[in-house]
């Protein structure tokens, strides 16, 4: 028996990295993914990793390709395989939130669908090619090119102890600021759960933009958590602050479009029926003055002046 790692036409040996555009057909299109392997030795955990599921999120691409292709397979107990842009239509296009061949978001489309649309297809072989079969589950996010938030990792409550206290270990050893506790469905993170796979979601930075201290933030984060899933033995030490836990969530969206003036920062600590902001016409006059609808941190917020009914305009977590 082959103990080799094989994704798509990609197949890893002990003791290589293999890396490779995967093409995959998803119907309207055949779309090719770019996908490292990294194979240190058949006994191990194998962990799996996307970054890009939403194309304009920066940093997290950024964080993903330097740990990955820094990654000595000989320092590696296992395996990894990372889906380094797994989004590469959306990638492209520069799309914010949705793939372009057919507008819908991808990190609502899971565990998909294989005779679905474009999105619902990659879903699908992201779910049954990449996490089936994995010890352990990260998805590495940011904001989006119109989005600034505040670090933090999420996971999900799936009724089986054992996995849920594997993902908590998980997103502590991440270590960003704060962890969000609580289901998020269509998303990787809830199609892992289905599967049994302890696993987390983290989010750094955001607006487009990749600097150092953002990638460096979520890259040593990341190499954390590969230690602490018994890959690799060395990570960066874990930053000083404390890991506060939020357990409830609270996105507010605009119901009108307009010019959107947030009134808050991330990582505020906001009070229940205040004002988050207003939405404007172009002359100035408010359409409408969102209400924070409970007690809670500002985890991101929108920022681009132009905004469309139904967007979310902010996330409160508490
Ligand atoms: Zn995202």
């Amino acid at each position: 028996m082959s103990t080799a790692i094989r994704i798509g036409a990609l197949s890893a040996v002990p003791g290589t990295r293999v890396t490779g555009l995967v093409p995959v057909d998803v119907g309207a299109a055949t779309i090719e993914v770019p996908v490292a392997i990294v194979h240190g030795s058949p006994s191990g955990p194998r962990v799996s990793v996307t970054a890009g599921i939403h194309g304009a999120e920066y940093v997290s691409i950024a964080a993903l390709r330097e740990v990955v292709l820094g990654l000595d397979p000989s320092a590696v107990t296992g395996s990894l395989v990372a889906v380094l842009t797994a989004s590469p239509a959306a990638f492209a296009a520069r799309s914010i939130y949705v793939n372009p061949l057919d507008g819908l978001n991808l990190n609502r489309q899971f565990p998909g669908d294989r005779d679905g649309s474009p999105t619902q297809r990659l879903a699908h072989w992201l779910t049954t090619e990449v996490l089936a079969g994995s010890d352990a589950f990260v998805d590495m996010h940011c904001g989006d090119m119109n989005e600034a938030l505040v670090s933090f990792t999420g996971i999900e409550e799936t009724g089986d102890a054992a996995v849920d206290a594997r993902s908590r270990e998980l997103a502590e050893a991440y270590g960003l600021r704060y962890l969000l506790i609580g289901p998020s469905p269509g998303t990787t993170t809830t199609a892992a759960a289905a599967l049994g796979i302890p696993a987390v979601l983290g989010e750094v930075g955001g607006q487009g933009r990749w600097p150092r201290e953002d990638v460096d933030l979520h890259a040593a984060g990341f190499q954390r958590v590969l230690q602490a899933a018994g890959l690799i033995e060395a990570a960066p030490a874990a930053p000083a602050h404390r890991t506060e836990v939020l357990s409830t969530e609270a996105w507010i969206r605009a119901t009108t479009s307009g010019y959107w003036h947030p009134a808050v920062v991330v990582g505020e600590r906001v009070p229940a029926g205040s004002a988050v902001g207003e939405v404007q016409d172009a002359f100035g006059n408010v359409l409408e003055r969102p209400i924070a609808p409970m007690d809670g941190v500002v985890i991101f917020f929108v920022s681009s002046l132009a905004m469309n009914a139904g967007d979310p305009l902010l996330a409160l977590a508490g």
